[in-house]
């Protein structure tokens, strides 16, 4: 059965990249039936923080990736934080010890550079292995002087080989790093020792993760090797190593630092998540040719991990966006409505609890927005004129108004007025106002209706404008075309 883990470490906001990999991770399992396990790797506590858990959680409920086992479920292999974990990594630890994989370490990082260098050797080299062979003579002085042993891997001296599921067989050649840390004096188990150990421990079957990881992966064979001799597990999981993900220009990695890696920025712009996931997928992996918009069902459907491209991928916020929207088309109209609430409140453009006309004005509103947004954080603006009578006018809207805008706004409040207010409908006032400007005033639709659509919205771009007076209403539409004469 396919295990695959989500295990980030939790040290600041959630990001598109991190995002990037849980998906794949939960679109594999989903399309094998299998298990996604969500772990924490809370070990450094310098780093690590409660608040960057929660946003964790927060991301994933908010994306609607569940998971099977693991923090908030539980599951067979509780605790699922690493920082509660302690007794497990010490059991695993004197296995290796019994089995001899593992030995004292004694030496201080000023007495490795201090041999190296006596020795010609480069300083990047790094550690010498010289602890491997210290007599227990040797170990009992250093105690007496009451220094604590790390504890450290004895690595092989051979090539060690995997067959990467995107990358083909990958080898790392003897000699490639020495032996490491994985217990630090003081008992403290490092990163390099307890992701691979809670994978076996976990029964993961597949590791899927960025590239930048590809490193370690050749330590944690090294102790997988180990584990295996030692009883702790009997298989090494298969590895995925997805591309990089490089920021919209140079050949850079989209930094963590850049605002269009953060989750939490993107919803607040307004993606939703089915547009969001959409897009993430798309870096590193297809559907088909010249296809790219398809529900998580279809993703699920058609996943592959051996179909993801080994070569970097490139975000494009412009196409995420337009991806976006091609989702916002898709949701049913009532959906669509109730996820423009949290922007409207957020702007303060409607109350907390709407009102019962606002609740009506949102509804009858969204669908004249829905064709024609790309995300949700742009309703307010959009909209914000339907729910005030308190009318701003943009700077650029003003800008846009021709001459004779005066007398384009007296001609059309003279043709509203005869509509009488119980047939004040989108027909209505359209076939009154092109009488009145088209035909009348001779006018072209751009010069006569620009004009209206300032008055109505103090904004350059609303939506539809005949639609808009409907919904306003005829003493509201009125009043508006007659301020911004005034
Ligand atoms: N905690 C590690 C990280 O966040 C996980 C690496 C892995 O997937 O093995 O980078």
């Amino acid at each position: 059965d396919i295990r695959v883990r989500f295990c980030p470490s939790p040290t600041g906001l959630p990001h598109v990249g991190l995002i990037r990999t849980v998906l794949f991770n939960w679109a594999f399992a989903r399309h094998n039936g299998g298990k996604l396990v969500f772990r924490i790797e809370d070990t450094d506590a310098a780093r690590d923080s409660e608040e960057s858990y929660h946003q964790l959680l927060e991301a994933l409920r908010w994306l609607k990736i569940d998971w099977d086992e693991g923090v908030e479920v539980g599951g067979p292999h509780e605790p699922y934080r690493q920082s509660q974990r302690h007794d497990l990594y010490r059991d695993v630890l004197e296995k290796l010890v019994a089995a001899g994989a593992v030995y004292e370490s004694y030496s201080t990082a000023a007495e490795i550079d201090a041999r190296n260098e006596a020795a010609g050797r480069a300083k990047q080299l790094g550690y010498d292995n010289f602890d491997r062979t210290l007599t227990e003579e040797q170990k009992a002085a250093f105690r007496a002087e009451g220094r604590e042993p790390a504890w450290r891997l004895k690595v092989p001296d051979k090539d060690l080989t995997y067959d990467d599921l995107i990358r083909g067989e990958v080898t790392f050649p003897a000699g490639s790093f020495p032996d490491f840390v994985l217990v630090r004096a003081g008992g403290v188990p490092l990163y390099p020792f307890v992701n691979p150990v809670d994978d076996a421990l976990m029964g993961i079957t597949h590791v899927i993760r960025g590239e930048d990881l590809m490193p370690s992966t050749a330590r944690q064979l090294a102790l997988y090797g180990a584990l295996v001799d030692a009883g702790v597990t009997t298989f090494i999981p298969r590895f995925a190593h997805m591309p990089l993900v490089l920021g919209e220009v140079g050949n850079k990695k989209l930094s963590k630092r850049d605002p269009k890696a953060d989750l939490f920025l993107q919803r607040e712009k307004g993606f939703i998540h089915e547009g969001l996931l959409n897009y993430l997928s798309l870096l590193g992996w297809s559907i088909g040719p010249d296809r790219d918009i398809f529900s998580l069902e279809e993703l699920i459907e058609s996943f592959d991990i051996v179909d993801v491209n080994p070569n970097p991928a490139r975000f494009d916020q412009k196409k995420a966006e337009s991806i976006n929207g091609d989702h916002i088309r898709m949701l049913q109209p009532a959906d669509f409505a109730s996820r423009l609430v949290p922007y409207l409140l957020a702007a303060g453009v409607v109350d907390e609890p709407m009102t019962a006309a606002q609740q009506e004005m949102l509804q009858a509103a969204a669908p004249l927005v829905q064709e024609r947004m790309q995300l949700l954080g742009d309703a307010p603006g959009l909209l914000g004129f339907l729910f005030t009578s308190d009318i701003t006018y943009a700077e650029d809207a003003l800008a846009t108004l021709p001459a004779n805008a005066g007398e384009v706004l007296v001609a059309s409040v003279g043709a509203l007025e005869l509509v009488p207010e119980t047939e004040f409908t989108t027909a209505a006032v359209q076939s009154a106002l092109s009488a009145a400007l088209i035909e009348g005033l001779e006018l072209k639709p751009r010069i006569a209706f620009g004009p209206l659509r300032v008055a109505l919205s103090g904004r350059r771009i609303s939506p539809p404008l005949f639609e808009s007076m409907e919904l306003l209403g005829k003493a509201e539409t009125l009043r508006r075309l007659g301020a911004l004469v005034a």
